[in-house]
């Protein structure tokens, strides 16, 4: 992609683009072609101070807005975000090497704009106020909000959160992942242009290890939104735990796709494998752990291998690319080195690995890769590589694959094929995991999204999304 250099000197605080108070300049790499795309200035705790105190400002006034005047706001954003959709597919094309025509337009940049519609109707939906006896419920704005996100599906994981705060009434600070800075650059234009007040929205540019401590500690912070790995979840608990503030996370994966004996297995791996591919694999909810019967082991290693063959990887602004490189050179470094300890703990490589990828001499591009292992303890069972990299594990019966499936820290989602629906709906009711897809179902962006055990606590999108950004006030009501 031939562009020119992105200089992104400045934060939005308070209504307003603003110098960092010093800062340090990181140069972007575009993972397609190991050039520089352009240069960030990260913040410091000074620009941190700003901004939380802008949005605390804010805060009081933006929380007594009505309802209809937030949602008008959250459809003038919509609005101008379809109208620059395209520069947005192009800015997280740049940012994290996803495939322009068949996955940044159509997704990655997309659903930003789906969680802007479904906040609308949620909360046109939402009853802000009940009634018990003489008592009123009422849900009122949590306060001012961190929300802290990575670099995978920028758009989707900064627009499910800051949404549902706009709307609710909460005043918010992001921190983007220094690793994708572009898009939410550009988010925090479309905002100014749809007339965000002064302080409701800000937006700094920042490595989370140096900024995470005020970030979730600041007093002024009422809640901690993040979505990223389980260290940096943990790190945020520890100090948003010493005032008490809420903490909604949303964190890593190891999903099973558990393929039942009376499943149609072609259609199934096959599905199973480009799932799994999306994204370079970079994605939280990838079908990482293939549970198939012990007897059809071999032929679903032959399956996916053949599929992972026709998988087209190349230059994400290629019309036919399906799968791009890698989002960036860290990621790359972390995804080779655990195909080295797969190989190294005597997993059996079915496809990929190593192998160098045609006409593609740059760029931290890595084949689709499989593995096959005989049991759910290696690393590469355990551990979320974050990569195009699949684990094939053999299962004995049922109950011996829904042991498997749960056998994990992680807990985000699940996967079931088999030719009975019931069936895979039973076995969905026994995986401890915050979602579940049977045959190849889509998700459902208005209904809960969020994970068990170290996945995280939160849940986003839909009713649910607004929930998050919520307190609950009772007014008890003399009786006259
Ligand atoms: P990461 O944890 O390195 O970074 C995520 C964000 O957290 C970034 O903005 C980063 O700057 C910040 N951060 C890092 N350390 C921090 C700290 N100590 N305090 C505060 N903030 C900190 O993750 P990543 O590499 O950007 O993203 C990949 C991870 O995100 C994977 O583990 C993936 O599973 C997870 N993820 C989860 C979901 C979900 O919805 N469950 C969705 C997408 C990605």
């Amino acid at each position: 992609m031939k562009n020119k250099l992105r200089s992104l000197f400045k934060f939005y605080i308070d209504g307003g683009w603003r110098e960092p108070s010093s800062g340090r300049l990181q140069e972007i790499i575009n993972p397609a072609t190991e050039e520089v795309s352009g240069t960030v200035l990260l913040g410091d705790e000074e620009d941190v101070n700003l901004a939380i105190d802008a949005a605390h400002r804010a805060f009081s006034s933006y929380s007594q807005v009505p309802l209809e005047e937030r949602i008008a706001l959250i459809e003038r954003i919509a609005t101008i975000y379809e109208r620059r959709i395209h520069e947005m597919a192009q800015a997280i094309t740049l940012e994290m090497g996803a495939p322009f025509y068949t996955l940044s337009i159509p997704a990655q940049a997309a659903v930003g704009l789906m969680h802007l519609q479904v906040a609308v109707a949620s909360a046109k939906a939402y009853s802000f106020e009940t009634q018990i006896g003489s008592t009123r419920i009422v849900k009122e704005p949590v306060g001012v909000c961190v929300l802290i996100t990575p670099w995978n599906w920028p758009m989707n994981q900064v627009i499910c959160k800051l949404a549902p705060a706009l709307i609710t009434g909460c005043t918010v600070v992001l921190k983007p992942s220094q690793n994708a800075p572009y898009s939410s650059q550009l988010l925090a234009e479309i905002l100014d242009e749809a007339g965000v007040p002064a302080g409701v929205f800000n937006m700094i540019q920042g490595e989370g290890g140096k900024l995470g401590r005020i970030l979730s500690s600041h007093p002024k912070v009422d809640m901690v939104s993040l979505t990223g790995s389980t260290g940096a979840g943990t790190q945020v608990s520890q100090f948003a735990a010493q005032s008490i503030k809420r903490v909604s996370l949303e964190l890593g994966g190891k999903s099973a796709n558990i393929i039942l004996k009376n499943a149609n297995l072609v259609d199934a791996v096959t599905h199973g494998v480009t799932l799994m591919m999306s994204n370079s694999g970079q994605s939280c909810t990838a079908p990482s752990r293939m549970l198939v019967p012990r007897e059809r082991l071999l032929e679903a290693e032959e399956i996916a291998a053949n599929s992972c063959r026709k998988i087209i990887v190349g230059c994400p602004m290629a019309a036919e690319t399906q799968m791009g490189p890698i989002a960036n050179y860290k990621q790359y470094q972390k995804v080779r080195e655990l195909i080295q300890r797969g190989i190294e703990e005597g997993a059996k490589l079915v496809c990929g690995g190593f192998d160098k990828i045609q006409d593609l001499p740059q760029g931290f591009y890595i084949a689709p890769t499989v593995f096959s292992v005989t049991s759910n303890t290696c690393t590469l069972a355990q551990e979320e590589i974050f990569g195009p990299v699949l684990v094939i594990i053999p299962y004995d019966d049922e109950t011996h694959a829904v042991e498997i499936a749960n056998d994990s820290i992680f807990g985000l989602s699940g996967y079931v094929y088999g030719a009975d629906a019931s069936d895979a709906e039973r076995i969905a009711r026994k995986l401890r995991t915050g979602m579940v897809h049977l045959n190849g179902a889509p998700t459902n962006p208005a209904a809960p999204f969020g994970g068990y055990k170290q996945s995280g606590n939160g849940r986003e999108w839909g009713i649910a999304g607004i929930e998050e950004f919520l307190e609950t006030k009772s007014i008890y009501t003399a009786i006259s």
